[in-house]
């Protein structure tokens, strides 16, 4: 079947009053941002729905592809647009049945909003399924459970057919919720907890905190790399790698070894916290989840959440490993995530961290060096990508050292 239209269908959009207007531009401003390398399509959004015009030989598959991934979309549906006539629907509706399997069964399922249109629901219902009966003989109806509904929409410009609703990304569009800052780590939590908030309509930059020498440059291009997956979701995204080297070593040397951990966050969220002013943000979001390793205690996440007043986002807080892990296969963000390349933190933990840590004790033992300057060299010293869908510079840089190894 060739589709001259994909309908788009807004999610809790509809909820949404007096905002509607604000989220169907963004909406309308997502989409064609999602389709922009691709050709041939016009996108006409009004208050209830978009239809994309497509011009032929569009590559309709693509589109649908990329429209699955942008938030605000409850669903999709390639449909095509006829003359408002019963003969062109019984056309229309027989060319759909032709292309069903021997013994399959279907239903018309009639939607009708031009009430001026000289047939009833019923009427159209009984009368397009009769006549795809009549030209066809390998078929059967079943208003149930049917293998294909055949819908049928009667609009006041015309009538769409379809026969396939593609499920879309839900939540509400980027752009019409604020912004956050990620705390990006390669691991599979983080970038998750970061598609989890884009859902809700909230921009995200990212952050990683890097320490060469004791974390590689590929252990960076893992992080650039998923940033650049969840770039495919929203559009690009800023990313702000931080050299934490000098703030790391510090803290291991003044602060007791069992407490590093928590430190280390705590110099984390502070350099976050700074970077939160300077772009404008509101929240920061982490990966965290009650109790999955020692920093993620609810008396480790106070000692390290007191050195910040600025709200703290933790979308993964109560969830289960598994379901994460399910999440992060859908995103696409898990082969990456897996890469066995050296974070920041794993290099120094300690053999035995607090688990428990007394937040008495973490302040005595930063109080024994004044870590604002080290905070703010880490901030100054941050280095600002732009990571697109199609971001390739570091890929390319990745595969040329891999090249300079293998020589
Ligand atoms: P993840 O899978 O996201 O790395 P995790 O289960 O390994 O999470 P931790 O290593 O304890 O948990 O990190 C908790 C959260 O702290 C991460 O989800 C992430 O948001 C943040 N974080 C940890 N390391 C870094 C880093 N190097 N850069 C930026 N954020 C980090
Ligand atoms: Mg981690």
């Amino acid at each position: 079947m060739i589709y001259d239209h994909i309908l788009v269908r807004y999610g809790e959009l509809t909820l949404k009053g007096a905002n509607r207007k604000i989220f169907v531009n963004k909406l309308r401003s997502n989409v064609k941002r999602s389709l922009m390398p691709l050709q041939g399509y016009t996108v006409k959004a009004n208050r209830d729905r978009m239809y994309i015009e497509l011009d032929e030989g569009a590559d309709i598959e693509e589109m649908c592809n990329r429209l699955k991934k942008v938030f605000g979309i409850y669903s999709i549906s390639p449909v095509l647009k006829i003359e408002k006539t019963l003969e062109t629907a019984n056309e229309l509706a027989i060319r759909f049945a032709k292309g069903y399997a021997t013994g399959d069964t279907f239903k018309i399922d009639v939607k009708r909003s031009d009430k001026n249109f000289p047939y009833d629901t019923y009427a159209l219902q009984r009368t397009i399924g009769g006549a795809v009966l009549d030209a066809t003989d390998h078929l059967s109806v079943d208003v149930h459970n049917p293998d294909h509904n055949i819908k049928v929409e009667v609009r006041l410009d015309a009538i769409y057919m379809y026969d396939k609703v593609i499920a879309g990304a839900g939540g509400l569009p980027v752009g019409t919720g604020g912004k956050t800052l990620l705390m990006l780590s390669g691991g599979i939590d983080s970038p998750v907890a970061g598609i989890e908030v884009m859902r809700r309509g909230v921009t995200v930059e990212a952050i990683h905190f890097h320490s060469p020498p004791f974390t590689s440059e590929k252990a960076k291009e893992k992080v650039i790399e998923l940033t650049r997956i969840l770039s495919e979701s929203v559009g690009p995204i800023k990313l702000h790698i931080v050299p934490f080297t000098d703030l790391q070593k510090q803290v291991n040397k003044v602060v007791h070894e069992r407490y590093t951990m928590t430190s280390t966050r705590r110099m984390m969220m502070r350099v976050a916290d700074k970077v939160v002013h300077d772009i404008d943000a509101h929240a920061i979001v982490n990966g965290e989840n009650l109790g999955q390793v020692a920093s993620q205690t609810l008396k480790s996440m106070y000692a390290i959440n007191h050195v910040t007043s600025t709200p703290v986002l933790r979308p993964l807080l109560t969830l289960d490993k598994e379901d994460i892990v399910k999440k992060a296969k859908n995103i696409g963000t898990f082969d990456v995530s897996i890469q066995p390349y050296e974070d920041c933190c794993t290099i120094f933990t300690p053999k035995n961290p607090i688990t428990e840590p007394d937040i008495d004790k973490v302040e005595k033992y930063e109080s024994g060096y004044d870590f604002e300057p080290l905070v703010q060299q880490a901030v100054d010293g941050i280095e600002t990508l732009h990571i697109t869908s199609d971001y390739q510079s570091e890929k390319d840089s990745a595969t040329q050292a891999l090249a300079d190894e293998l020589f």
